[in-house]
């Protein structure tokens, strides 16, 4: 696929994916698409040679595989669908000072001071009974523009460019009418009503999230430049998910996309759960098979690289400062936040040098602390050979994230092992 049709795909996703649960649903519309057949953790699997699969666990974490003839190693590629957000409390409707407002609890380590001013909707899944009493979940997102976190005016704060720090308590309402007849239920009902789900009983609870309803956009005199809500990690999400559709059946690969990085990874659907190594198993039933398939695979471990910033370049090691559209990072880690070695680069730069694809390396300041990703959690987890990759970004959990227009489709070439 030419880079040019990658990057229009890429900016559709970031869109179509609001939450880790639509990330999730959009893949599963891919595999299936791309002929991988769904299996149900909770159903019995006769996996045949040569077939494709994918797997969902809670709706927002998702593996797919290749499954050819005889295969005794796999190449898995890993990411995640969640990304920092504002997430609505249960009891989100506070009625005060002339207006609806929601409270809201801050998901991961988010930049809070983006989020003020933007035309803000409202997306995730609704757990409801229906009519016949049967408990069911759906994903709604109201895509219009909701509600709005207005800036305090600096006439009100004077050291506001100075000083103006963010309570996650009480800053950061969104507002989203003068009508104090607003009731959440309705909302809700309303949602639901927009998909035709007519008959519910009763809801009995949400998982929902703010996002911006600005659109993924190219940016740049040359289009160098792609701004968008979570390119951290849905970036490597459409990588990881392009390339496992775009591979030869012989090729033996696996791609799992994680829910709950930015909150530690631990939970049934996060990369500390059991998600992966249960699959695993279930495809190499022989434990002495499972051990040896672990051990000879390589796990790249695909997540966004801290690009040097070019009004605040101190904050990087300048001989280890990652350049936006000069290739794809390694990031490298004595105290094993990221889960790269020797060997491991080794077999990643084998492969990047047969599309001739450039790389970069990453190491923070020795003086400053540094994120991890599902890498070290995967490698602890299962005991695969792992190495930490990723594409060059800007402005990291912000609402509005900057990448290269380059990096991404370089990363693809790379994990489909021909240039494109
Ligand atoms: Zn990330």
């Amino acid at each position: 696929m030419q880079k040019e049709d990658f990057n229009e795909g890429l900016l559709g996703f970031l869109d179509a994916s609001p939450t880790p649960f639509h990330a999730t649903q959009n893949m599963a519309a891919m595999f299936t698409n791309a002929g991988f057949v769904e299996l149900d953790e909770k159903e019995s699997w006769q996996l045949e040679e040569d077939k494709r699969y994918f797997v969902k666990r809670n709706d927002s974490s998702i593996v797919a595989f290749t499954y050819p003839k005889g295969a005794k190693e796999y190449l898995m590629v890993g990411a995640h669908t969640d990304s920092p957000n504002l997430k609505l409390k249960p009891n989100a409707v506070i009625k005060e000072h002339g207006v609806v407002k929601f409270g809201v609890e801050s998901y991961g380590g988010l930049l809070l001071n983006p989020w003020f001013d933007r035309d803000l909707s409202i997306a995730g899944k609704v757990t409801y009974k229906d009519a016949k009493g049967n408990i069911k979940s759906t994903l709604i997102d109201a895509q219009k523009p909701l509600a709005i976190i207005p800036s305090l005016a600096i006439h009100l704060d004077s050291n506001a460019n100075k000083e103006r720090s963010v309570n996650k308590q009480t800053d950061i309402c969104p507002i989203l009418t003068t009508n104090d007849d607003f009731e959440f239920d309705s909302f809700l009902r309303w949602q639901l009503h927009k998909k035709e789900i007519l008959d519910v009983d009763e809801i009995y609870a949400s998982e929902l999230s703010f996002y911006d309803t600005q659109k993924a956009s190219c940016v740049g005199l040359h289009d160098d430049f792609i701004a968008s809500a979570r390119l951290d990690n849905l970036l490597s999400c459409y990588v990881g998910m392009l390339s496992i559709c775009s591979v030869e059946d012989d090729r033996a690969m696996l791609f799992i996309a994680s829910d709950h990085e930015e909150v530690g990874s631990q939970s049934a659907q996060g990369a500390g759960g059991s998600f992966l190594e249960n699959i695993l198993h279930r495809i190499f039933e022989d434990y002495e098979e499972y051990v040896q398939m672990v051990r000879s695979s390589l796990m790249i471990s695909a997540d966004n690289a801290h690009a040097i910033h070019p009004n605040y370049p101190s904050k990087h090691d300048s001989k280890h400062a990652p350049y936006i559209n000069a290739g794809v990072v390694l990031k490298i880690n004595a105290n094993q936040r990221y889960a790269t070695s020797s060997e491991t680069t080794a077999k990643f730069l084998e492969m990047a040098n047969k599309v001739g694809a450039k790389t970069q390396q990453f190491v923070t300041r020795s003086d400053m602390g540094c994120g991890s990703t599902i890498g070290p959690i995967t490698a602890t987890r299962i005991g695969v050979d792992t190495i930490d990759i990723g594409i060059p970004t800007y402005a990291m959990h912000s609402i509005r994230e900057v990448c290269g227009s380059d990096d991404a489709h370089t990363l693809y070439e790379i994990l489909v092992g021909c240039k494109l």
